[in-house]
């Protein structure tokens, strides 16, 4: 499965949130909110695509931190 579904973060307010790479497992904290593209750390892949408001996420979402 390759494929990379973007999905909003929703009813995670304005926190950090935990997040974990799906092709490398790296865990990697960013913010619900954002108008940057945020990469993984480790393998460089597209973690995160701005909306403007909440963000968009292809990674799995361990923990909200609040
Ligand atoms: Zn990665």
């Amino acid at each position: 499965m390759a494929e990379n579904k973007f999905v909003k973060a929703k009813g995670t307010g304005n926190n950090f949130l935990k997040i974990k790479c799906r092709d490398c497992e790296n865990v990697q904290v960013t913010y619900s909110k954002g108008s940057s593209t945020v990469v993984c750390n480790i393998c460089g892949a597209t973690l995160v695509s701005p909306t403007g408001g909440t963000i968009s996420t292809n990674a799995e979402v361990l923990e909200v931190l609040k």
